[in-house]
């Protein structure tokens, strides 16, 4: 096992880390920029190093830097988190020429899935059911138009390189579809540097479903059930859960199986999440993250594992240490973004925090890097803490949400706690009953956002 580890992320994630390394008797490294000098995760690891000024492009994405204080710390063995470097794989490379272990799958893994239209085709020959759409890039408008007619409108155009809802642009119909492929491409280019698009059919009303996986890196994997993250907004998730209202127990180890079964074909390692969107009974592949995801905690919670600790014993290679059959999900858990964001239209909040008081009490845990007094720098994500609750079945797990949602306090700035309350007062909310359009057409009607 390492003796040190590196988290190479900032807020409430490299906090995640560094409590499974303290459980583990790991010493812990943070790295920050000069805008972070005062951040909690600083404080909580045993050390730390600052890389850089506040831009991320000069110090959370600054690979030479990372690897400098990996080696003036002596640190083993790298945890990216989600964002930053956690999915590119020039890093993973880089760290290896070094000698320091990724906690994540390997380069090759990382670009496989990293490029969605090759995601798509390899998920697609190993048995797992795609959006129909493009097979492959579209080059020029004249293509464009020819898929637009054979799959039938409306259709979404994205980003091949595409991450964070970024490079998406939907054609209701032809006349739609020369802005919508222009647009998509401009974005995809000011935004990944690559402006390769592909098309796929829009899908009405489906929700947003994704299953969590684990591999050992040696062929063999396992699912840890789905979490349905289909409250959105400009295709960013706001509140998730697991299990999903919509899926059955029967469902559930069906797809489980056809998601473990072919991330154990390429000998995938560690966590890794497969994006579906789910519609009239039918399962379409949308992309595979190869990284811890944000809402990874409503897993733990009805799973009862550590998805961290479990990351970094496989990167120690080390076996698993949950069979397939000890999987066995309990009750639900929820879990919603407080993002420092003012409503209607969420426009960013940085600002200094007065007081701060989490929730607590039975089945609700709190991560977040936030305390009073802390000065929110206005560089980085909104995210300031998710708050996640697990009660024995959904409508006690909403019941508990509501409740420690009262209990919050975070004052001096606007969040988007407002947001939840709202969602908690909604039939559609409280009865399962939504799909990935729901939440934009429900802040349309309530709160007048644009
Ligand atoms: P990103 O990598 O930018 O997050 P995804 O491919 O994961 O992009 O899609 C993000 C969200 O966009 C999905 O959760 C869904 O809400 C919406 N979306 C993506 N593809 C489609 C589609 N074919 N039809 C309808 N909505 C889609």
């Amino acid at each position: 096992m390492f003796s040190k580890i590196l988290i190479a992320n900032r807020g409430e994630i490299a906090l995640r880390v560094i409590r499974a390394c303290r459980e583990m008797g790991i010493k812990s490294v943070a790295v920050h920029s000069t805008a972070d000098s005062d951040a909690m995760h600083v404080r909580l690891a045993h050390e730390s190093v600052c890389i850089g000024p506040p831009p991320a492009t000069d110090s959370y994405l600054s690979i030479p830097d990372i690897i400098a204080a990996c080696e003036i710390t002596g640190a083993e063995a790298v945890h990216p988190g989600y964002g930053f470097l956690s999915e590119n794989a020039r890093f993973v490379e880089a760290l290896e020429d070094h000698g320091i272990v990724f906690i994540g799958p390997s380069s090759e893994h990382i670009r496989l899935m990293g490029d969605k239209i090759t995601a798509k085709e390899t998920m697609k020959n190993l048995g797992v059911p795609v959006v129909p759409g493009s097979d492959g890039g579209v080059p020029d408008l004249e293509t464009a138009r020819r898929i637009g007619r054979e799959i039938g409108y409306p259709v979404i155009v994205k980003a091949t390189a595409g991450g964070g809802g970024r490079g998406m642009k939907l054609a209701r119909s032809e006349n739609e579809l020369e802005q919508a492929f222009r647009t998509a491409r401009a974005e995809a280019r000011a935004a990944f540097g690559n402006d390769e698009v592909y098309i796929e059919k829009y899908l009405g009303r489906p929700r947003h479903i994704e299953f969590q996986i684990f591999g050992d890196g040696r062929g063999a994997a396992v699912h840890l059930g789905e979490r349905d993250c289909s409250l959105q907004r400009r295709h960013q998730k706001v509140f998730e859960e697991c299990p999903s209202p919509a899926i059955s127990p029967d469902l559930r180890a069906e797809m489980g199986a056809v998601c473990a079964r072919a991330v154990a074909d390429i000998g995938y390692a560690g966590a890794g999440t497969i994006e579906f969107l789910y519609e009239d009974g039918r399962f379409y592949f949308i992309e595979m993250n190869t990284r811890l995801q944000v809402e990874h905690p409503v897993t733990e919670e009805v799973f009862n594992v550590d998805l961290v600790r479990e990351q970094i014993r496989v990167a120690a290679g080390e076996a698993l240490s949950f069979t397939q059959e000890a999987l066995v999900p309990l009750g639900h858990a929820i879990e919603v973004r407080i993002n420092a964001e003012k409503l209607p239209n969420f426009t960013p909040s940085p600002g200094t925090i007065g007081t701060y008081h989490a929730p607590g009490g039975l089945g609700v845990r709190m991560d977040s890097a936030i305390y009073s007094g802390y000065r929110i720098p206005p560089y980085y994500d909104s995210l300031i803490g998710k708050l996640i609750v697990r009660a024995p079945d959904r409508p006690a797990a909403l019941m508990r949400l509501s409740r420690a949602l009262r209990e919050l306090v975070v004052d001096g700035i606007d969040t988007t706690a407002p947001l939840h309350h709202a969602l908690l007062e909604e039939e559609a909310v409280l009865s399962g009953d939504y799909d990935i359009h729901w939440l934009e057409n429900m802040l349309r009607e309530k709160f007048r956002a644009d």
